[in-house]
């Protein structure tokens, strides 16, 4: 009768994330399939301090500890964010994550670190008990050693495009939480705003379409899948191949820092995983890994595609190309 996307956002298109495994960005993939507006999905939030211990998977490191004293270094104990913004470890998100983007770019290194060892031990235990345990979890004791740390996709801004009651461009579909977007978080979100859709206009969302409930008909003559004329392939492990392909190319090419040149060569490489993977879908039985590596390519062609039609750098996306722009941009 009337459907709501409550997907939530869509980190596990990039190599880093802070998201649980489900954020794969499938509302947006489903919902412009049927043809739904799409809005500002260039604009993703990189959090700059993932923890980067292989076995600690999306394990956020609070930006409050950069507001307690932690100071970032590059592996030669260089405190650099200094080049780069006279707010040093408290400049806003994307400034320090760019920062820590070209430091490992520049050097080669896998991490920049977090240190708080010249911090009073007590205190930084009493202040971050959560992230002191889990890191000593991996045998890091966070008093003595410095953390590594890399940025990771965190939040995606756009999303399908909804007026204020969750309604989407198209009649009885509806989208609330990440996976919408109402526009308040315009071109770079202010951290802990995303209550603002994941509950208030959620709330709204519902309301609204519980209000269309008693009025629709459902329709009950939705034929049975049809599988008849496929394969149960037995190269499932492409899927799974196709989908760390497409993650490292949205790393490469689609993340902090972006260039026309990479996003062509994104754009390519999306091209053929996409013809790549069709060929497979139209051959093989239907399963959940496939269905949500199509979504996932889908949700790369928009992003990409939003990119290169901004000739600007803008908030949170950011374009070497157009750096003049950005610095005379007026919101
Ligand atoms: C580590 C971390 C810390 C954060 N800290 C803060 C903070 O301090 N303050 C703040 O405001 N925000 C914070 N955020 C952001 C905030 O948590 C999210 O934006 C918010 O939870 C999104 O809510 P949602 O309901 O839209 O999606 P989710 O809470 O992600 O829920 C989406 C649900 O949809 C399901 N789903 C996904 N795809 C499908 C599918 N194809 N079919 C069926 N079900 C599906 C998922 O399993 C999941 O249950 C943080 C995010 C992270 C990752």
């Amino acid at each position: 009768k009337a459907v709501v996307l409550a997907t939530g956002g869509g980190g596990h298109l990039f190599t880093n994330t802070t998201n649980p495994s489900q954020s794969a960005g499938e509302g947006v993939s489903l919902a412009w399939k049927a043809g739904a507006l799409i809005q500002d999905l260039e604009f993703i939030q990189f959090h700059p301090t993932s923890l980067n211990i292989e076995e600690a998977d999306s394990f956020l490191i609070s930006e409050a500890m950069r507001g307690f004293g932690a100071i970032l270094r590059n592996a030669d104990g260089e405190a650099f964010m200094e080049q780069y913004d006279d707010r040093k470890e408290l400049a806003p998100r994307d400034i320090v994550a760019r920062a820590i983007d070209d430091q490992l770019k520049k050097r080669g290194d896998k991490s920049v670190f977090l240190d708080v060892t010249h911090l009073d031990a007590d205190e930084v235990k009493a202040h971050f008990p959560n992230i002191y345990e889990k890191c000593l979890s991996f045998g890091l004791d966070i008093t003595q050693k410095w953390i590594p740390v890399v940025p990771a996709a965190h939040y995606v801004c756009g999303g399908i495009e909804t007026d204020y009651d969750g309604r989407t461009s198209i009649e009885q579909l509806f989208a609330c939480g990440e996976t919408a977007c109402t526009g308040v978080h315009g071109a770079n979100r202010l951290a802990s705003n995303s209550l603002l859709e994941a509950l208030f206009f959620a709330d709204k969302a519902v309301k609204k379409a519980a209000e269309l409930i008693a009025d629709l008909e459902f329709n009950e003559n939705v034929p049975e899948w049809d599988e008849s004329g496929t394969l149960n392939n037995s190269e499932w492990v492409l899927i799974s191949h196709n989908r760390e392909e497409l993650k490292r190319v949205m790393w490469d090419y689609v993340g902090i820092v972006r260039s026309d040149l990479r996003l062509e060569r994104a754009l390519r490489r999306q091209t053929f995983l996409y013809e790549e993977v069709e060929d497979f879908y139209s051959r093989t039985r239907v399963t959940v890994p496939l269905c949500e590596l199509r979504n996932l390519i889908s949700i790369a062609y928009l992003i990409i595609l939003s990119a290169m039609k901004r000739k600007e750098s803008c908030g949170l996306h950011y374009n070497v190309d157009y750096e003049e722009h950005a610095r005379g941009f007026n919101p």
